[in-house]
């Protein structure tokens, strides 16, 4: 595989074709360095250029197999406009089969725009952000749910990016306002719209929900003409204005007694756990709304997540004015 330094990429002038490269970021003080393996497929005519970024965390691999899936999908002849995907931006964490790596514990999804902390991993998110995330006109970035499991999704900062985040054709769209250090929130205070996918649990891949995530992701490039067709916009999508994440009480075994989508009222009792040599405890929801995550792992600890509860929100689609509450 061609191998480039990453300041001598030049996406805007690839030649139209479809190429695999071996995307050099900088060297390791031992002599080794962070590269990652990048597609770049540059369509017949100009048009938008959309980064799909899969294995920032490299336990989550519903992602990484969608980037698989997209560069047999397109086509250079297809396109119209360059497509970039980035299937495994931690390559160490991916090594490893965990979130983020042993070299510095470093979060790469909370490390952007810590300008101050030249760890190996922030020094790779925020080399990937300069060169190839701040260039493009969408982000599209890729995860799956750790320890529970989530719901397919489609993350966004704010309620504006909801009609072009319903193409994606997930079914949900979440307004998460926080900003930990995100690309998805990076991107946007640099005015690029982000959008974060996310289906599954960790250490997993579910070949089926990923192949309708692929197709939802080819949707949106209808939509944004890389690909030059009509967009097929699934309608009755929900849209979710905020987030509600219930901690563990205590540490323990855990059993929910709800599923993914199913609807909570405050005050109801969705599960227990049961510590070690101890009695069940009730979890008890805090307000009501719909489960997005569940936990999959059986054992918690005190403060981890149990589920995360959407509350469900009404929006008149700008695009159409359709309500899609
Ligand atoms: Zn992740």
């Amino acid at each position: 595989m061609k191998e480039i330094k990453i300041a001598q990429l030049r996406i805007s002038t690839w030649r139209r074709a479809k190429d695999l490269v071996r995307l050099r970021l900088f060297d390791l003080r031992d002599g080794s360095d962070w590269s990652v393996e990048t597609a770049i497929i540059a369509g017949r005519k100009s048009g938008p250029m959309i980064t799909v970024v899969a294995g920032q965390h490299g336990d989550e691999w519903n992602g990484i197999f969608i980037a698989h899936r997209l560069f047999e999908e397109i086509e250079h002849q297809d396109i119209e406009g360059t497509l970039v995907i980035l299937p495994i931006a931690n390559p160490y964490a991916f090594l490893q089969k965990s979130r983020i790596s042993i070299m510095d514990q470093v979060d790469m999804n909370r490390s952007y725009g810590t300008d101050g902390e030249r760890r190996p991993t922030s020094m790779a998110a925020n080399t990937l952000f300069d060169e190839i995330f701040l260039k493009s006109s969408y982000v599209i970035d890729l995860h799956s749910g750790g320890p529970g499991d989530y719901i397919a999704n489609t993350g966004v900062m704010e309620q504006g990016r909801f009609g072009l985040a319903l193409h994606f054709n997930t079914g949900n769209v979440i307004v998460a306002h926080k900003d930990h250090g995100t690309l998805v929130a990076a991107a946007e205070r640099n005015s690029i719209p982000a959008f974060s996918l996310q289906l599954g649990h960790a250490a997993s891949i579910d070949y089926d929900a990923c192949e309708k995530m692929l197709k939802g992701i080819m949707n949106f490039f209808r939509a944004v003409r890389l690909i030059p067709e009509p967009p097929q916009t699934d309608e009755g999508q929900q849209l979710f204005t905020d987030k509600k994440l219930l901690p563990a009480p205590d540490s323990g075994f855990v059993i929910l007694n709800v599923g993914l989508g199913d609807d909570v009222e405050a005050g109801q009792n969705i599960g227990e756990i049961e510590p070690l040599f101890g009695t069940p405890i009730d979890v008890i929801a805090p307000e009501s709304g719909r489960v997005l995550y569940a936990r999959y792992e059986p054992i918690v600890s005190r403060g981890d997540s149990v589920i995360h509860l959407g509350r469900l929100g009404e929006l008149k689609d700008r695009t159409s004015g359709r309500d899609l509450g």
